[in-house]
């Protein structure tokens, strides 16, 4: 099970730390927790983190190496501040900055390049779903926002619908479960299902303390991505208690 916080563009640089820290005191051996911070963040948050296993990583790169790109930062700053991972193909990113699949997939591959782990977002929006493509609008997003090159253990998904990040509104149960097992069909079938080296993919959207469980529980499901919730320590403890619980489930 994973857990990923992304605090978007959100906290003074004291209550971050304060949040770092609070995420640092506690080890959660059988769930794997990401944190996506902005940029500035990173430098200051990777030293509060030192000592835990919380994952670092950015909430963007550049597709290309250096340059004259104001305003952006690179896969290498990320990781020369101390990020493992980065978040990519955000819907936000994909709304407030005309982010493209084939975009989102360049910049998969600079991150991996660096050697950093890359969680790709995808996701359909509320007309899409209405109109009864969102299956096909998903996978499509998939197929182009990936890179060529896949190593294993690198990669991870978030299927979060676009009308559920931030409203409050969560996917039915049975929506959730459809569309991942749509996506792990749609994976290489080295990196589909649960196996080493498999993909994982996560749900995003209004994931919450009170239904983190039932979402975690479902076939495909490894773990959520979390905005709002993770803005608050004792929420996001809580969702890692759930996914700790399917983890402990799970291994009995
Ligand atoms: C997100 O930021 O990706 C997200 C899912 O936000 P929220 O949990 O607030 O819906």
């Amino acid at each position: 099970m994973i857990v990923a916080a992304n605090w978007k563009m959100n906290l003074s640089l004291e209550a971050a730390g304060a949040l770092a820290h609070g995420l640092a005191m506690r080890r959660l051996g059988s769930v794997r927790r990401l944190l996506f911070v902005p940029h500035p963040y990173v430098l200051p948050m990777s030293i509060r983190l030192q000592a835990s296993d919380v994952r670092l990583g950015g909430q963007d790169c550049h597709q290309a190496e250096s340059g004259a790109h104001t305003g952006d930062v690179s896969a290498m700053m990320l990781r020369d501040c101390g990020a493992v991972t980065v978040l990519l193909g955000h819907s936000e990113r994909r709304s407030d900055h005309s982010e493209s699949s084939a975009l989102v997939a360049a910049k998969a591959a600079q991150a991996l390049a660096y050697g950093l782990d890359i969680v790709v977002c995808i996701g359909e929006t509320l007309a899409e779903r209405q109109a009864g493509v969102a299956e096909d609008v998903v996978i499509q997003q998939l197929r182009d926002s990936l890179p060529t090159e896949m190593p294993a253990g690198k990669i991870i998904i978030a299927y979060e619908p676009v009308w559920a990040i931030g409203t409050g509104m969560v996917a039915s149960l049975d929506d959730i479960a459809a569309m991942h097992q749509a996506i792990a069909k749609a994976l290489p079938s080295s990196q589909n299902g649960t196996g080493e080296g498999s993909i994982p993919v996560l749900y995003g959207g209004s994931v919450k303390a009170d239904n983190a469980a039932d979402i975690f529980a479902l076939p495909h499901v490894s773990g959520g991505l979390v905005g709002g919730a993770s803005l608050e320590l004792r929420a996001f403890d809580a969702i890692c208690d759930a996914a700790a619980d399917i983890t402990t489930v799970a291994g009995t």
